[in-house]
């Protein structure tokens, strides 16, 4: 490209030169237009003049522009004004520019200059723009010899530049894309069978930079064996034949290697270029590592095959409540179908009375805090409530945003039928066991009285043995039916007033009834007044000293205090039995909660004891706490009101 013009340029500024130098009057100097011969004029200004080249002549010191065709005064942006003006007048804007230094170079020294794609920066409707011209300075020499002025033929090379400019630009972005994407680049002369291969191809075949590559010898062994004919085929029989592939060429394979022995996929796509006759000439195409995609595929694929297989419903929103994924057993379920609810609020299938909790869980989970799973109940399309146990878990993105909340639910209406079922049971069992139960004690006590009286040693102690049992008993089935009534929400308490001081010496007296073998002692000995239920802080104090006794050795001291503060009194029992672990702590007041540990393994229970113990303290704003320590014993403590 550049070197046709400056060809063209020479050859052009010496015929105008010529013309030139035969149009002007041999004695004048100073070239004006009045001087020129006409008819030469003519054929001088015709050509000249119809030049699509800027041309121009500046004479002298003063660079007088004489001679500008009117493609100059149009890459000037100027008028016929310009001539006969100095060339800093003519064009004032190139005066920090060095075209005028260049042309006194020329006029000085009398050698002709010639640039390529030069930038000149020319107001040109009234806006400074950047031009770009190849142009040559010639001497303008008199007859003498001497230079006079100096001659300019341009070419104005703008779009040309610019274009040149763009072209970089876009070879430069697609080199940078094509190492963003990290592709490789394969090259194949189909005729010597000669290979290229850029560095990135390389890795991926675990190719070194100077190994000669080929396609027998390289290519094909990289592939994994279980792609290798495939591929090889693929390319032989269709990518090759121009009549089925039109040379397209884009395939998924394995190959080995890859450094580290790793198996890596790519995606191979290309073109191969053919001559008229069909046969493949040129082969070139690129090479992608898509291992991460193929994984990340497969890895979505499992997971979302788990969603689907799942049992329990999973559902997920985002943060306002939107669904945006409802699996099959969410079908089943809830009775909508996927393309019913996504999209649809997760409120559709919360009953009303419960839209608080889920408010309130959300807020929780949007602070970061964990929430454990729980039992709750949703609406199925028909409207019926189904009991659910709900884990939620917040969704987050990368960068630990929370972008949505994940829910699984499991349908656990047979469950609680069972538990139901169970509770029923147990409760018409322990009311079916307490009537008889009551009339055992009461002539058990009748006749160990009399056995008592009698002096008969042996019946006494018979009795009072049958008497333990059935007051442990009765323990047990007063904790059923408590148990009971709490789960299905009938449990409620009966305040009144009493002497809590008269209420310990009894629970005394009865503990120390079953448990003769303990020393069983209350600290306290004044009357105090406390508002309660009575027979349940009486059950109270009977699990805590039942506790009390199972834990602790023979002989023990068993201590029950209270102490008056000032409005309430603390109520405590104390063993000096074997202590719980501090890791137990925390549980021992759940529901079906057992310590499993040497000392205890021997001792019978249900682990309802001091759930029940805890709940009837809730139930009275109160609430049971606890000192222990291993080895030395265990303290359980509770306030009551007093009053007056
Ligand atoms: P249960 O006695 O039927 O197992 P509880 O709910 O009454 O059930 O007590 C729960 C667990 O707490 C017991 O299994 C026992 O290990 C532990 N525990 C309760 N009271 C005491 C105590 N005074 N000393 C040591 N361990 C105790």
């Amino acid at each position: 490209m550049h070197h046709f013009y400056k060809k063209e340029l020479n050859f052009l500024i010496n015929v105008f030169y010529k013309l030139l130098v035969s149009a002007l009057p041999k004695s004048n100097s100073k070239m004006q237009y009045s001087h020129l011969n006409v008819d030469n004029l003519y054929t001088y200004k015709t050509i000249i003049e119809l030049s699509p080249f800027p041309i121009y002549l500046c004479m002298g010191e003063e660079l007088i522009v004489t001679v500008a065709n009117s493609a100059t005064l149009k890459a000037w942006g100027k008028t016929q004004e310009a001539i006969g003006k100095p060339f800093e007048q003519a064009v004032p804007e190139l005066e920090n520019q060095p075209f005028k230094k260049l042309l006194l170079g020329v006029l000085h020294n009398g050698k002709a200059v010639s640039y390529s794609n030069y930038r000149a920066d020319i107001i040109v409707d009234g806006i400074l723009q950047s031009f770009y011209f190849t142009f040559s300075y010639q001497p303008f020499k008199n007859t003498a010899g001497k230079t006079e002025g100096v001659f300019c033929i341009a070419n104005d090379v703008t779009e040309l530049v610019l274009a040149k400019q763009n072209l970089n630009a876009s070879e430069e972005s697609s080199r940078l894309a094509i190492e963003a994407a990290m592709l490789g680049t394969f090259d194949q002369n189909l005729i010597t069978g000669e290979i290229i291969w850029d560095r990135r191809c390389r890795t991926l075949f675990d190719v070194s930079l100077d190994s000669p590559v080929s396609y027998e010898g390289t290519f094909l062994p990289a592939i994994h064996p279980m792609d290798r004919e495939r591929v090889n085929n693929h390319i032989l029989n269709y990518t090759l034949v121009k009549s089925l592939s039109d040379g397209n060429y884009d395939i998924e394979y394995r190959v080995i290697g890859a450094g580290n022995g790793a198996t890596k996929w790519v995606r191979s796509s290309g073109k191969v270029f053919f001559n008229e006759e069909d046969v493949p000439l040129r082969f070139i195409g690129t090479v992608f590592d898509i291992t991460s995609i193929k994984f990340a595929d497969e890895r979505e694929a499992m997971l979302s095959a788990i969603i689907e297989s799942s049992y329990d419903a999973i559902i997920s929103k985002d943060l306002d409540g939107n669904i945006k994924s409802w699996n099959s057993s969410a079908e089943r379920i809830f009775g909508y179908s996927a393309d019913e609810m996504i999209g649809k609020s997760i409120y559709t299938i919360i009953p009303n009375e419960l839209r608080e909790e889920e408010n309130q869980i959300l807020a929780r989970l949007k602070r970061g805090e964990s929430v454990k799973s729980f039992e709750t109940r949703r609406l199925s399309e028909t409207k019926k409530e189904i009991d659910i146990s709900l884990t939620i878990s917040p969704v987050k993105d990368k960068s630990g945003k929370i972008v949505g909340i994940s829910k699984i639910a499991r349908d656990i209406t047979e469950k609680k039928l069972a538990e139901k079922q169970k509770n029923d049971f147990i409760t018409i069992a322990s009311h079916e066991l307490k009537t008889p139960l009551t009339t055992i004690k009461s002539y058990v006590q009748l006749i160990l009285n009399q056995a008592r009286k009698d002096g008969d040693d042996f019946k006494t102690n018979a009795l009072s043995r049958v008497e333990r049992q059935v007051n442990r008993m009765t323990i047990l089935i007063e904790n059923f039916l408590n148990n009971a009534q709490l789960i299905e929400g009938r449990f409620e308490i009966k305040v009144e007033r009493f002497d809590i001081h008269l209420l310990l010496q009894e629970s005394a007296q009865h503990a120390r009834m079953v448990a003769p073998s303990h020393q069983i002692t209350v600290a306290a000995h004044i009357p105090v007044y406390v508002m309660a239920d009575r027979k349940k802080i009486a059950q109270v104090m009977e699990n805590l000293l039942s506790n009390a006794i199972k834990y602790s050795p023979i002989g023990s001291e068993i201590t029950i205090n209270c102490e008056i503060k000032k409005e309430s009194a603390t109520i405590s029992v104390l063993d000096r039995g074997f202590g719980i672990d501090r890791r137990d702590h925390t549980r021992l007041f759940e529901r079906f909660y057992r310590v499993r540990s040497e000392k205890s393994k021997n001792s019978s229970g249900f682990g309802i004891g001091l759930f029940l113990v805890s709940e009837i303290l809730k139930f009275h704003d109160s609430k049971i706490e606890m000192n222990s320590e291993e080895n030395k014993g265990s303290v359980f403590y509770f306030d009551l009101p007093i009053i007056e």
